[in-house]
Formats: C-alpha cells, structure tokens, sequence
C-alpha cells in the first residue's frame, strides 16, 4: 500500500496504523486488516473513477441493513477519496467458520431483516451488482420491476458485450407473462441483494454480520436463491429461515428464475464460463 495513503488515513482515524496486512477473498477490491493501538479495522481500497460512487452505495446499504436493528453490519468509520485512490474503512470483524448453531442464528436474523418491508420494490437510489450497476428505479409491481430493473439490463448487456444472441433471449412480454405465472403476491422486503457465502460474516462469538450488499427491497426468495447458487448455506439456515417465510407454490422455478439475475452477472462481469448456467435456465424458464 502506497505510504501516503498510509498516512492520510492514519489522519482521518486520529491514530497511527500500527501494521496492516492484505485480507483475500473479495472479487473488486484490494481489502486490508488495519490494527491501531485502540482497535482493527477492515480497509478497501479501490482506483476506478466511479469507486467513490460504489463505496458510498456499500456504506448506505449497510447503513440501511445496521438501521433496522435485525442483523448487524460492521459500523462504517470512513468514506473518501486521495489521490488516485478510494477507500472504505470499517469494523473489522474477527471471524470464525459456522457451525450449525451459527448458521441457525444467521438464517433467523435474515428473516428478521426480511420481515422489514416497503410500499415499493426497488430503492431511492441505483447501486451495484459487484462493479456492475444495479438499478432501482421504484416500482409498485414485482413481475414489472423484475424485468425492467433485473432481467432486461443484464440481458441487454450480454448481447452488447456478443455473450448472448438475441434469438436467445425472451422478449419482455415473454419475461412478464412467464413472472406474472409464477409470483403471486409478493411483498417488497428489505434484501442483501449479494447474498453469497463470501457476504457474510460469523464473528468468533457467533454472531452474524452481513458484509457488500446490494440493498433493495424486493422478494425475499431472491436472496435465498443467491445463498442456493454456490452451494447453499447449512442445513440449519434454511430450517430456521423457513420457520417464518414458507416455501409456495412454484419456489423452485422462481429461485431458477432469480439465480437467472445473478448468472447473467456473473456472464457480464466473469465471461463465457457461466453461459452454459444461463441457457439453460433460459431454456427451461423461458423456452429459448
Ligand atoms: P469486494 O468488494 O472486493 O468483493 P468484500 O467486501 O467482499 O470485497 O471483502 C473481501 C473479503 O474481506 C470478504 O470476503 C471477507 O472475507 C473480508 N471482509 C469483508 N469485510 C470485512 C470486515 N468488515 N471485517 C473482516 N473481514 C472482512
């Protein structure tokens, strides 16, 4: 990390950085463990010209998760801009893997924080799908919302970037009709919005903390299909999270469905590999 970054952010904290050593796993950032002599913070640190715009969208989405009092985040300490680079400085939380206690535990405060609703899906602002964005213009209707804020960017953006044809890709009345089939009264819900294994945190005393969203209110199946993409999460979240929200009528179609957004994410942003993903729930959702 370059000194005079060091240094800046040593200033905005008020302390000196006593050392600091790089943290793996994240798929945008370059991430940071920071120990001063009061604490340990978690820093990200990112030089695209849009960064500061994503790193403000990361800080009102754990700002708005951490305001509902249901599952934490880790409490944001800085936010800002020097020199070439953007940084984001927080909590660091000294985490352990889960155990079935744990994953219980996390299953149960998600559904806590999807018990927090709104009159609309979407948000009052954009943010983004890993360096994607993510829009959120509000919308009274699922099925609509969906398609015009989820389903359609990203599909526009496969076939620019000559990753999807568009003999292979439903037209909106298709999209609509197959959404308007399978969601039946769906409540907008307070979401993570990038539910992956990677996006949350079990601290070494077994509490759970959600870490890069991407908020918005949508239904709450969505982000159970992410945690389902890679693998799933224990057998014990999904017990204690379907203890509150029940599994109707057509879940495994719609969970296709929304693991269809992420895919074609992952498309966009990773290539080729994740096509076979997408034509297949293309072909299955939608006929294609
Ligand atoms: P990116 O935006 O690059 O994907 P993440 O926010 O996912 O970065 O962070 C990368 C990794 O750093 C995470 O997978 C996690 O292991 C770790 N991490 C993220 N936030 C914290 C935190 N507050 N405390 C400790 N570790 C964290």
């Amino acid at each position: 990390m370059d000194s005079s970054l060091i240094n800046h952010i040593e200033s905005q904290l008020g302390e000196p950085i006593k050392n600091y050593q790089t943290v793996s796993g994240g798929d945008i950032s370059e991430a940071y463990k920071l120990t001063t002599n009061s604490a340990v913070f978690f820093l990200k640190i990112h030089s695209s010209p849009n960064a500061l715009t994503m790193f403000e969208a990361e800080k009102a989405g754990l700002m708005l998760i951490s305001s509902t009092n249901t599952i934490k985040t880790p409490k944001i300490l800085l936010c800002g801009s020097f020199k070439e680079w953007t940084f984001l400085v927080m909590e660091f939380i000294a985490s352990k893997s889960p155990n079935s206690k744990d994953f219980k535990l996390l299953g149960h405060k998600l559904a806590e924080l999807h018990q927090i609703t709104s009159n609309n899906f979407g948000l009052t602002n954009d943010n983004f799908i890993g360096s994607l964005p993510q829009f959120n213009t509000l919308n009274s209707t699922w099925s609509t919302f969906y398609c015009h804020q989820r389903l359609q960017p990203q599909l526009r953006l496969a076939q620019n970037k000559k990753l999807l044809n568009p003999n292979e890709c439903p037209d909106e009345l298709v999209i609509l009709n197959r959404m308007e089939e399978l969601c039946k009264n769906i409540k907008p819900s307070l979401l993570h919005g990038d539910l992956w294994s990677g996006n949350y945190q079990i601290s070494k005393d077994g509490t759970p903390y959600l870490i890069d969203p991407a908020v918005f209110y949508g239904h709450n199946e969505v982000d159970i299909a992410m945690s389902l993409l890679f693998g799933g999460f224990g057998d014990s979240f999904y017990t204690a999270y379907f203890n509150t929200f029940k599994k109707d009528k057509g879940f495994d179609d719609r969970i296709q469905l929304y693991q269809l957004y992420y895919y074609l994410v992952h498309l966009n942003l990773f290539g080729r590999s994740y096509y076979p993903a997408v034509a297949q729930i293309l072909k299955q959702q939608f006929k294609m």
